[in-house]
């Protein structure tokens, strides 16, 4: 921008520039560094906060104002996420001093409220600080670390509506709060050990424990083997000593979770070295502010205890990311805690003390309580490296309510996402903001979940949507609800196929807007033929798809029943493959009774509570099953994610022969789709059983053929529409074995191939897909 005015020159060297910066800046420390900003380049003007971000007006000398602007992007705090800077010319008003101003004073509020983030280095000193004030306060934080989005009641981002309302800052806390130069600067959870939130212990039955040192007395009770119920920042975590077996089945046992891997937190970096192979890549995710759960692989003998993660090579390990965490770590004893999300099953994480007391008085042997309460359940992220390049699985602390990009412009609008693994969408301009995971939407505990979640989040963002987008399946509770909240307020409805979801959501994470191959490798989703799909060859756009292929449709004898015992998918795979499944040998291998395979084989014949799937989740639960002779599975996948973890060790690419399933173009119906078979594949798969072949190798094959026919069916795809560009996207891009694959073979055949990052590929990304597709659908 050029000096316009004329007169201009009588100011020569004077400047006045306003400025807007959009994005994540507020309650992040933004405005000091702003103000520090000012005072080091010798300018006047103002910061204050506003509608979409920041405005700042700054006057001085020309070479210093470019200067402050070139710093203000170069320089920002680490929180601070800047999505745009805009500056305009001001006619110069001779200003002198540099002010803040309060947030009315420029109109409308900021809609911001940042995510929860880790302790920084600089309250770790202090944590650790004999001298210092704050010397082992479990609270501490500063603008640059502590809670955000778990202790805001709503918007404004101010302390009197935080959870913090209720605490009155002393004289020392107040003055570094209103220090623009103090590093707690309007830092909203700023307190001490004299004006702020503190900690206690309380038996199973709500007796108080009087000691003189609550947190060290309950270290001294983990390390006895006792089971804690530890009070966080999203929520109660129930922690045992991870390298205490008899401690860790004691919390299974009382917690109803048998098979499920349990997450484990250790002190450090170098501890995390001890127990986990990393990569660097896995090692940066681990040290993020977001402190997200990293799958990672376990060393062996490290003296994690076995129950921890049976069955599977890897563990999902995170490092501290609250005060209160790092002085567990303080005693040399600690070496690692399980700290797992105090629920029963898939029931929302605990967050309230008398609903933690009630929930949990049978599970835990005593609690670490504190006083500073959590208004917004949000579980730990999980995340895993994938292909070199980190991957959400599950979005919640840390990220939650950050907003993804949108290649689109949307109108206000509603996701409500899927059934498993729920997070519903809110979306509007060109961003998507995503709830927390709020686990499965099974009963009315999960739905109420969903509406405080909702509610929240709409006041947050101030977003009324105008349209709520469901999954295509109408039994879903997330649907018949979506339609009865829509016809109560006379909004309009969008229904979305949820693989076309799924494959939407990869495409627009990469800001693909024309058309591409979509590979949706799922578990379940309801497809337009009222089938369950999900292993989908797609040719999707944004605003609908059409679908080339799919698995071979097989019966789940007894619907859900058949997710839960995977040797039923077996048997319903092996009879359309061609086997006689009563024969002896195939008895053995589903290590099934004849009488009980007689009836299933009558029930799939006749057509009786046996749906018909093409997942490939149930692929690989089918084949886990008969490989791993795993009959029940304890949590949704368990069989497929063992199968992956058997592998581990084997190489990637082989002869795959006749492991690969089999591209059919137009048989199967007569809508033209093409359908890949897998007979083939399953007698090479039980040949090699039956040759004694190890399990390890055959599930190497078993990944190796799938991806190839996954493949095959893409370049088929590509030779009917010339479109170059493959989306990845479902729950089995999870399988790290699987995505590695494809995305090796689609580059050596000349493919683009695009994955989630930011947003899960399972369920839990679901809504930010139906967002798309919605906002897609109504910009036509
Ligand atoms: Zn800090
Ligand atoms: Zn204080």
């Amino acid at each position: 921008m050029d000096e316009m005015q004329t007169g201009r020159q009588v100011h020569d060297a004077q400047q006045r520039r306003g400025v807007v910066v959009c994005g994540v800046v507020q309650g992040v420390g933004f405005r000091p560094f702003v103000y520090r900003l000012a005072m080091e380049e010798a300018l006047a003007g103002f910061i204050g906060n506003d509608t979409d971000g920041v405005t700042i007006e700054v006057e001085g000398p020309k070479a210093r104002v470019e200067a402050f602007v070139e710093r203000l992007r170069a320089e920002a705090p680490p929180l601070a996420r800047i999505d745009s800077i805009v500056v305009r010319e001001l006619v110069v008003v001779g200003e002198t001093g540099f002010r803040i101003v309060a947030s009315e004073v420029l109109g409308r509020v900021s809609t911001g409220i940042p995510a929860d983030a880790a302790t920084c280095a600089d309250c770790l000193r202090e944590l650790a600080d004999p001298a210092d004030r704050r010397y082992r306060y479990p609270f501490l934080n500063c603008t640059n670390c502590g809670p955000r989005f778990t202790i805001t009641r709503r918007i404004p981002y101010d302390r009197p509506q935080t959870s913090m309302a209720r605490f009155k800052m002393c004289a020392q806390c107040q003055a570094e709060y209103d220090d623009p130069l103090n590093r707690r600067f309007h830092a909203q959870p700023n307190a001490c050990w004299n004006c702020g939130p503190r900690v206690w212990l309380l038996s199973a039955d709500g007796v108080g424990i009087e000691v003189a040192d609550p947190v060290a007395e309950c270290v001294d009770r983990l390390m006895a083997g006792d089971i804690m119920a530890i009070k966080g920042v999203g929520g109660f975590h129930l922690s045992v000593d991870a390298t205490n077996e008899v401690a860790v089945m004691r919390l299974r046992a009382r917690k109803h979770r048998y098979g499920k891997p349990l997450a484990v937190m250790v002190r450090d970096l170098e501890a995390a070295r001890v127990v986990c192979a990393l990569t660097a890549e896995e090692e940066a995710l681990l040290l993020t502010s977001a402190r997200p759960i990293v799958l990672a692989r376990k060393i062996e003998g490290s003296g994690i205890a076995e129950g921890v993660a049976p069955g599977v090579p890897w563990l999902g390990l995170f490092l501290p990311y609250a005060p209160l965490q790092h002085l567990l770590f303080a005693d040399a004893r600690v070496m690692a805690l399980v700290m797992t999300s105090a629920n029963l099953s898939e029931e929302p994480i605990a967050i309230d003390n008398d609903e933690a007391l009630t929930r949990l008085g049978g599970i835990a042997d005593a609690f670490l309580m504190h006083d500073r309460e959590i208004l917004q359940r949000c579980d730990d992220s999980v995340a895993a490296v994938v292909d070199g390049a980190p991957q959400l699985i599950r979005r919640a602390r840390g990220f939650v309510p950050l907003g993804v990009e949108l290649p689109l412009d949307a109108a206000p609008l509603l996701a409500v996402g899927g059934h498993l693994k729920n997070a519903f969408a809110l979306a509007r301009g060109r961003f998507v903001y995503q709830s927390q995971h709020l686990g499965d939407l099974e009963n009315l505990t999960g739905l109420e979940f969903f509406k405080e979640s909702l509610a929240h989040l709409m006041h947050t963002f101030e977003i009324e949507p105008e349209t709520v987008v469901h999954d295509l399946h109408p039994g879903y509770l997330s649907t018949t609800w979506a339609k009865e909240w829509a016809r109560e307020r006379g909004l309009t409805t969008i229904a979305v196929q949820h693989h076309h979801a799924h494959v939407a959501g990869c495409m627009a994470e990469h800001g693909l807007t024309d058309a591409a191959i979509g590979l949706a490798l799922d578990g379940t989703g309801y497809g337009t033929d009222g089938r369950i799909w999900g292993g989908e060859v797609l040719i999707a756009r944004l605003d609908g798809f059409e679908r080339f292929a799919h698995l071979e449709y097989v019966p789940m004898p007894g619907g859900d029943a058949a997710v839960k015992e995977p040797w039923r998918m077996a048997l319903g795979a092996l009879h359309v493959a061609g086997f006689d499944v009563e024969s002896e040998q195939v008895l053995r291998l589903l290590g099934a009774q004849a009488g009980e395979v007689r009836v299933l084989r009558r029930m799939v014949e006749r057509g009786i509570n046996s749906p018909l799937t093409s997942s490939l989740g149930r692929l690989f639960d089918a084949v886990a099953a008969v490989v791993l002779n795993r009959r029940v599975v304890d949590y949704e996948a368990q069989a497929a994610i063992e199968l992956e973890g058997i592998a581990v060790d084997e190489p990637d690419r082989f002869e795959q022969g006749d492991y690969v399933p089999e591209l059919h173009s137009g048989e199967e119906g007569s809508d033209g789709v093409a359908v890949i078979k897998t007979g083939k594949m399953w007698k090479a798969v039980l040949d090699d059983l039956w040759r004694g072949v190890p399990a390890r190798r055959i599930s190497a094959r078993f990944h190796a053929g799938v991806a190839e026919g996954f493949i095959n069916a893409a370049a088929n795809a590509r030779i009917e529409t010339d479109i170059n560009t493959v989306a990845l996207s479902g729950g089995c891009m999870a399988n790290r074995r699987l995505a590695r694959l494809l995305r090796a073979g689609l580059e050596e055949e000349g493919f683009t191939v695009l994955q989630h990052r930011n947003v899960s590929p399972g369920d839990g990304g679901l809504s930010y897909g139906q967002a798309v597709v919605g906002a897609a659908m109504l910009a036509k």
